[in-house]
Parts: C-alpha cells; structure tokens; sequence
C-alpha cells in the first residue's frame, strides 16, 4: 500500500470495488442520498457467478424496501410461495406469509439481480466502470485511506481520491488483503456444492432435501428452470465427485432423494454443471480510517445455508447509513449490528456444513435458523429513512 503523495484531481465520496449485489447496492445507497460515488468491477455488466440463486426472506425484503422488486417480477423471475423441508421420508411444507410487501421469495439469475442493481446505481447517479480492476491503496501519513489506484481495461492506472474506498469485491477481497482485515470469526466446516439449471422442474415451491451425510434442493429460477443443487463433505465431493461432476451428482442426487434424481433422469441441463469445492467461513473486521467491507469481502459463509445474497443486501444498507454519518463510530456501529444478526446464523450454517447432524438434530438448527433470520427482518423494518446527505465533495 502506497502514501498518497498529492492532492486528488479526481475525487469521489466514496470509490466501492465489487459491483454485484453488495457493492452495487451499497453504492446505489450512498448515491441516492447525495454522495458522489465511483463503482468498479472487473467483471464484464451482466456476467454470471457462482450461486444457488435463493434469496430468504430479509433479501426479498430489501429489493422492496429500495422499489426494485418489481424489476425481478418483470425479468419473469417466478415467485416462490412455499418452501417444502424434506427429512428423509418426512415432508414439512411452509407457505410463504405475506408480510411488509413480500408475498413470495425469489431466486433471480445473477446475471439478473446483479447487472439490475448496478443499473440502479448507475440511474442514482453513480459512475459505474466494468472492466476496471482495483490494484492498490494509497493512505495518507496518519493511516488513512485516501486514494484507490484502479487498473483500466486499456492498461493505465487511474488514480481516484476517495472518502472511503468500499471492498465489495468478494472472498479474494483485495481491499481486505491491502488493508489487513483480520478474520475475527472463523468456521470449521466447509461443503462442496455442485449444481445445475433444469428445465420443466416443479415451479412455484423450493425443495431442501436431507438424509445423513448429504442434502439437495431445487429452486425455482429464470428462464423456466430450476437450480438443483447437492452439497456434500468434502470427503465425497473430493474423493468421488470432481472426477466426474454429472455422475457423481445423479449418484449424490439418488442417494439424498429419489424425488429429485428422477425428475431430471434422462435430462439435460440447460447449462454446464457448476461445482464448488467449499472455503471456511470467516467474519473479518469490515472498517477502519477511510475503508470498509461489505459482502463476502467482510463476512462469508458456506452457501448450505443460501443465505449470503440476503447478507449483501441486508449488510449493504447499514454499512450505507453509517458511511453517511460520515464517523468513524458509525462504521465501528455498522460492524456491532453486522456481528450481531450474523453470529447465530454463521454458527448454525457452520454446524450444517459439518453433515454431525440426523434428521431429528437437524430441525432443530432449522428452527434455530429461521428463528435469527426473523430477527433481521424486524431488525430491518426498524430502520427509519436515513437523512439526506448535505452535500457533494467531487
Ligand atoms: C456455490 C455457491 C452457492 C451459493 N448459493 C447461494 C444462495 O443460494 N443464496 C445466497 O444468498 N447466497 C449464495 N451464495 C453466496 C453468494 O453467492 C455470495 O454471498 C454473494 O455473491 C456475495 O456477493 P458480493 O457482492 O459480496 O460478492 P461477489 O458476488 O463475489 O462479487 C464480488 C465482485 O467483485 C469483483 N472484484 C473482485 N476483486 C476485484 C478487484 N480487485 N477490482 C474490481 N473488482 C473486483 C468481482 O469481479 C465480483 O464481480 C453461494 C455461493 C456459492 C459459492
């Protein structure tokens, strides 16, 4: 990390690196109370990443809360108004209450939600870039950052001031390698996931199958198919699995429920399987002078829990409340209430991902997860409108 030697030519508010759903929407936050904002990404607009798709009930809940739930309708992502939970042979049916604007949850390609948060950003005023790729810091002698210095696609460096430099830029975070962040938290156990979108599925209802040592869902998406996914220990997804993914997935599909590997028996997938080989959970330290993480960048989680997009956009309000209290408690505040929705659900997915359970120990942790995702959605609805920001510094 470079001392920043000069005054800034450029300056934003604030420079957020990461542009899918926790950089965008943090930015389109920051923008559409006043702060000028500069949003990067390596990516290209609208590309695909890795992901099950499932929002819970807290992520739903943002997209309406900020007006852009009816996007995700209009993209024809269809609505999911009931959750089944199969226990082996045992099936536990919920219907999707309606409540505070959400009638159903929804489970949009990312190629959807992501490119139509950074659309919603960009309508809020902020200067989005693709293609543009953060390589360093600059802080000034007291520490601060100050400066981001950003690799375009045409191979300069721009140099950009900023008031704070956000990482959202996910699990490799760069912002949280330049900066430090310490791991405060850390999981034990991890899954390899592998997954795949089918067409003609059951639409309407997302399905989560357990027995011992293995679990597989279906989620209805985009484009009429359905995610279907089966996690796994690392044991069997290593051993078994990787050396050929679509047979080691009919066999785990089997394994876990007849139901599912029937349904796409002598079926092909619209796309290439996608694995995912697992990576331990973490909490880091998400602020200090002149940065802050938000997303995978501060805090990740093993996807058995389908919870990580409704992190970023839960995540991605507080931390864009407290950038707009514009102190550094307020960022010190943003990390209390990150650490303290997120613990009881970072334990439970933790213990999930560790396969320990039967199917009478694993409802229980059910209970236990729905119980602290309730909690964010009060927490959530409590929010008063934050004031609007007095002024621009670019
Ligand atoms: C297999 C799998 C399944 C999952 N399933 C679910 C699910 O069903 N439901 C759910 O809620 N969550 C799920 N998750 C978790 C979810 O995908 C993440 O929590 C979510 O993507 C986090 O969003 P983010 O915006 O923080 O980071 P990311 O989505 O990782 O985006 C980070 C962005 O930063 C960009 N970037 C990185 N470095 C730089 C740099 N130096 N300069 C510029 N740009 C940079 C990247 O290109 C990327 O576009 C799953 C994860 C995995 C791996």
């Amino acid at each position: 990390m470079q001392e920043s030697p000069a005054i800034d030519r450029e300056r934003y508010d604030a420079v957020v690196v990461g542009a899918r759903c926790a950089g965008a929407a943090t930015a389109m936050l920051l923008a559409r109370h006043g702060l000028s904002v500069l949003l990067i990404d390596r990516d290209r607009h609208g590309a695909d990443t890795l992901s099950t798709l499932a929002l819970m009930r807290a992520g739903v809940l943002q997209l309406h809360r900020w007006g852009l739930l009816d996007r995700i309708v209009a993209a024809g992502t269809p609505p999911i108004t009931s959750t089944s939970f199969i226990y082996g042979d045992e099936t536990i049916t919920v219907p999707i209450k309606s409540r505070n604007g959400v009638d159903a949850l929804y489970a949009p390609r990312r190629t959807v939600i992501d490119a139509m948060l950074a659309e919603a950003a960009a309508e809020a005023g902020v200067e989005v870039v693709h293609g543009a790729r953060l390589v360093d810091l600059e802080r000034a002698a007291d520490g601060r950052v100050t400066a981001a210095l950003i690799g375009e696609k045409g191979g300069g460096v721009r140099r950009v001031g900023a008031g704070i430099v956000i990482g959202a830029d996910g699990r490799r975070s760069t912002v949280a390698r330049l900066v430090e962040a310490p791991t405060e938290h850390a999981c034990h156990n991890v899954c390899g996931v592998v997954y795949g979108f089918w067409p003609g599925l059951e639409n309407g209802r997302s399905r989560w199958y357990y027995r011992p040592g293995i679990a597989a869902g279906s989620i209805p998406t985009n484009n009429g198919d359905a995610c279907v996914f089966l996690s796994t220990p690392p044991a069997r997804f290593h051993g078994e699995i990787r050396a050929d993914m679509e047979a080691g997935y009919r066999r785990g599909l089997a394994d876990c429920t007849a139901e599912l590997a029937g349904e796409v028996a002598g079926k092909t997938p619209s796309e290439p399987l996608r694995g995912f080989p697992g990576e331990p959970g973490y909490l880091r330290r998400s602020h200090g002078p002149g940065w802050a993480l938000v997303g995978d960048a501060g805090y990740f989680k093993d996807p058995i829990t389908a919870h990580g997009i409704s992190d970023a956009l839960r995540d991605a309000e507080l931390l864009a409340r407290a950038v707009l209290r514009g102190t550094d408690e307020a960022l010190a505040e943003y990390q209390e209430i990150r650490d303290d929705l997120s613990r009881k659900l970072f334990e439970i997915t933790d213990a999930i991902a560790g396969f320990g359970w039967d199917m009478e120990s694993l409802k229980p942790l059910h209970l236990d997860l729905s119980q602290s995702m309730n909690r964010e959605v009060e927490a959530l609805l409590g929010l008063d409108t934050p004031a609007q920001h007095a002024g621009r510094t670019q």
